[in-house]
């Protein structure tokens, strides 16, 4: 099984009686590894699926990411980060990709002297800004600055040696306090979570003695954050009559057959070029605009989703009965069945953004925060109980729907749950 994740990668999943060395020659011989290994788990870096092809677009934002992929891989200090601090380089262009939640975000601006990628921190605009051939540079200082600051859980004597493994970069007694800090395991020092309870300025002054390369002080003229625009169907190209083919992939859902597939449809209608969006979309560029339908509806053939009902309705679920012993029902399936009724419903602009989420027990792998509809398989496997505003690990009883629903049920009980709060928003 190969999951397209939501962090616009693959993930190979169920791997059996494989091994290691083969799997990393192929994959390295396939270009998907990094060349220092250790970053791999670190590299989470995200862009617009749509640079350099569409119109609007400040900048390409592929030679920025490339400069910082391997900037990163030359900070091998940077191994000590929580394995999901993630960064976001947003070129202008019409996804606004810098809304996705981020660590770190390079936001590119126009200013008097050309463009500028502006440094923003868990979605906060800083005054640090660079010219983008030292945006990565940028990057790599707020992630370092980061290792040192104590998480709100640490003890004192943990608090003591972050700051002494991170402060004295290099020095003996730094190395010792790394060294100390590895026997601990993996240290959390996510911007997004440091934010909460170190003080922004704090964090600021701290920021200015671990960058290195040229920056401005540039003030902050827009602190707004436009929403994510993400996109699907047939899109226009920059350049002569070409299409963006994208398609949705229901729950990110893949296997070899269905990539080899798609795989083909890049080679029969674009130039053999993919893109992954981190919206679960899969995009073929290149496609003359007389084949942009014909592409599209082969996809839908192969069971993937082209209408915009799939960008409205942000469906999750666990691995349920097949991929884990604590679940007793098939969770992905019944997600499925509901995401199959919001399809049928063609373009719903009161559905969105909705977030349904299946779980099979109050663990909720899937989506630990709260979704505005969550089905939670009942103690007895015999259905779900359906709550609205609702995290698996705290659903709302008093939200809770009054009947248990069968997994036949599941998809009309929660098209009517998600058409009633459609209704009292729109009301
Ligand atoms: S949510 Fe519960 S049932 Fe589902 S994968 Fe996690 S532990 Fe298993």
């Amino acid at each position: 099984r190969i999951d397209l994740t939501n962090l616009a990668n693959f993930q190979l999943r169920g791997l059996k009686s494989v091994r290691p060395s083969e799997l990393k020659a192929a994959l390295g011989g396939a270009g998907l590894l990094p060349r220092a290994l250790w970053a791999d788990r670190f590299r989470n870096i995200q862009g617009d699926p749509l640079s350099s092809l569409v119109e609007g677009e400040l900048t390409d934002t592929g030679p920025v990411i490339a400069a910082l992929d391997e900037a990163l891989q030359n900070t091998p200090v940077l191994s000590a980060c929580y394995n999901k601090f993630s960064y976001v380089v947003d070129g202008g262009g019409p996804s606004h990709i810098g809304a996705l939640p981020h660590d770190v975000g390079l936001r590119a601006e126009k200013g008097w002297e050309g463009v500028r990628f502006r440094l923003c921190l868990a979605g906060h605009a800083t005054v640090f800004c660079a010219r983008p051939e030292a945006a990565p540079a940028l990057a790599i200082g707020a992630a370092r600055m980061a290792l040192g600051f104590p998480a709100k859980t640490d003890s004192p004597w943990m608090k003591f040696v972050k700051q002494t493994a991170y402060r004295a970069n290099g020095r003996a007694i730094a190395k010792l306090a790394r060294a100390l800090l590895a026997l601990y395991g993996q240290q959390e020092n996510r911007i997004r979570r440091l934010v909460r309870h170190i003080p922004r300025a704090e964090m600021l002054e701290r920021l200015e003695g671990y960058l290195d390369g040229p920056y401005e002080r540039l003030e902050i003229t827009e602190e707004g954050k436009p929403a994510l625009a993400p996109s699907i169907g047939s899109l226009v190209q920059r350049g002569e009559n070409l299409r963006i083919c994208g398609f949705g992939v229901p729950l990110g859902q893949l296997d070899a057959q269905s990539l080899k597939a798609i795989a083909g449809l890049a080679d029969k209608y674009g130039q053999g070029e993919l893109r992954l969006a981190p919206w679960h979309v899969v995009f073929i560029p290149h496609v003359p605009v007389q084949e942009a339908e014909a592409l599209l509806s082969q996809a839908r053939s192969l069971g993937f989703i082209t209408d915009e009902s799939f960008l409205h309705v942000d469906i999750s679920a666990c691995s349920g009965l097949e991929g884990c012993r604590g679940a007793r029902l098939a969770t992905p399936e019944h997600a499925l069945a509901v995401m199959r009724a919001f399809a049928g419903q063609g373009k719903r602009e009161h559905f969105a953004p909705l977030s349904v989420h299946v779980s099979g027990c109050p663990k909720g792998c899937a989506h630990r925060a709260v979704s505005d509809i969550l089905a939670l398989e009942r103690e007895d496997a015999s259905g779900y109980y359906v709550y609205e505003h609702s995290a698996a690990l705290a659903p709302q009883k008093q939200s809770r729907f009054p009947e248990t629903v069968s997994a036949e049920d599941l998809p009309r009980v929660v098209l009517e749950v998600a058409n009633r709060q459609g209704r009292q928003e729109q009301s």
